[in-house]
């Protein structure tokens, strides 16, 4: 754990978000330990900055330079914490890459995560919009985590239930948000493991590969084959993943749409309510491989915006803006953006 402050100034943010927007911080810390986010706290004028708690940058849109202080989530570590009857605990502090922790996990022959695989990002963002893929989500596999508390200056030990995941959301983004730093993050992997293939594509990639009973290594290499096909690399082509929520809707408002869209695409939830894929409502309104200025929407995929080079976050809101009017004049559906935007 350190104990100094390295801030450096005029700090580019390009690199570090997947979009690749140009923006600058005026104030920019790696964080390797809370002492570091004690010493933000102590600090007078430091504690008074505006803040803003930075993994990967993979679900991120900058439309300014930001005044105020980035930190830089860069503490690292992992490790097997425990076990029980039903489960092995493995703790990742909230630095590390998502995809490599999932891929550490698998390599000691721990399966549960991988679903997950691929997923850009770090391990200390993926409980704040409780990442989810191919049929699986991060909080059937959390455990705990400890945050660092802005607000006391306390070590916050928070359980499953604590957390209230539920699709794309969590407490952080609610009553802990601007407050609590996670710092690491405990996951509970079943010693009783079933293969998930709830997701009808990973599926029929499995079937394509002649495998009948996969491993979890098996489904892990199957998501990466899809997602690499589908997904735009944010090292090519900046994006942020999918740019919307799928919406959710009441019974009645899913029929009234069938009714009128027989070809709508959506998923029955469990509460009686509807998710609608965004993907094909912005597809409908013709949107796909379309771009206003530098921004775009993918060819494949019509839920990624892209930066198809140089695009400010400005042009990339008005894209936006403009695919959610015309969803909402078609449709009468709102599309809720699903990166912080800034
Ligand atoms: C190509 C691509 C595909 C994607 N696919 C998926 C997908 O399948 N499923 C999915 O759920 N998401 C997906 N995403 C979105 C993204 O990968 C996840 O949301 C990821 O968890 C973001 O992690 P990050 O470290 O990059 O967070 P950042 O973008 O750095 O931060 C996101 C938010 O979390 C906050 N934050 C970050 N770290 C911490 C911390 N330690 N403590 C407190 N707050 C913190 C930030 O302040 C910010 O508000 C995709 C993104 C891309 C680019």
């Amino acid at each position: 754990m350190s104990s100094q402050l390295d801030i450096r100034h005029d700090q580019s943010l390009r690199e570090l978000n997947t979009f690749g927007i140009a923006a600058k911080a005026s104030a920019y810390s790696q964080v390797t330990g809370v002492d570091e986010l004690r010493l933000v706290r102590d600090d007078p004028a430091l504690s008074e900055l505006p803040r803003l708690v930075l993994g990967g940058g993979s679900n991120l849109l900058l439309t300014r330079d930001f005044d105020g202080l980035v930190l830089h989530m860069s503490n690292k570590g992992v490790a097997v914490t425990g076990e029980d009857e039903k489960s092995v605990y493995l703790t990742a502090q909230a630095g590390e890459n998502w995809h490599d922790f999932v891929q550490w996990t698998l390599a000691l022959g721990y399966p549960g995560l991988e679903n997950l695989s691929l997923i850009p990002g770090s391990v200390g963002a993926s409980p704040i919009q409780n990442i989810g893929a191919y049929g699986a989500e991060l909080a059937e596999f959390f455990h705990s985590l400890k945050a660092f508390d802005f607000q006391t200056g306390q070590i916050l030990n928070l359980f499953k239930s604590d957390c209230r995941f539920a699709y794309r959301d969590s407490i952080f983004k609610h009553e802990l948000c601007d407050r609590a730093v996670i710092i690491e993050v405990t996951f509970a992997l079943p010693k009783r493991w079933q293969p998930n293939l709830r997701y009808a594509e990973l599926a029929i990639e499995l079937q394509a590969r002649g495998i009948s009973e996969p491993t979890a290594k098996d489904i892990s290499e199957a998501v990466i084959a899809i997602r690499s096909r589908k997904l735009p690399d944010p090292a090519k082509l900046g994006n942020a993943g999918s740019f919307f929520k799928n919406p959710v809707v009441s019974r009645e408002e899913h029929a009234r749409l069938l009714a009128k869209y027989p070809q709508l695409v959506s998923y029955p939830q469990a509460d009686g309510s509807v998710k609608l894929a965004a993907g094909w409502l912005i597809d409908q309104c013709g949107w796909k491989g379309k771009s206003l200025g530098q921004a775009g929407v993918h060819e494949r995929q019509a839920l990624v915006l892209v930066n198809r080079g140089g695009a400010s976050g400005g042009e990339i809101v008005a894209l936006a803006s403009r695919i959610q009017a015309e969803v909402r004049e078609r449709f009468d559906v709102m599309l809720e953006p699903e990166p912080v935007v800034i």
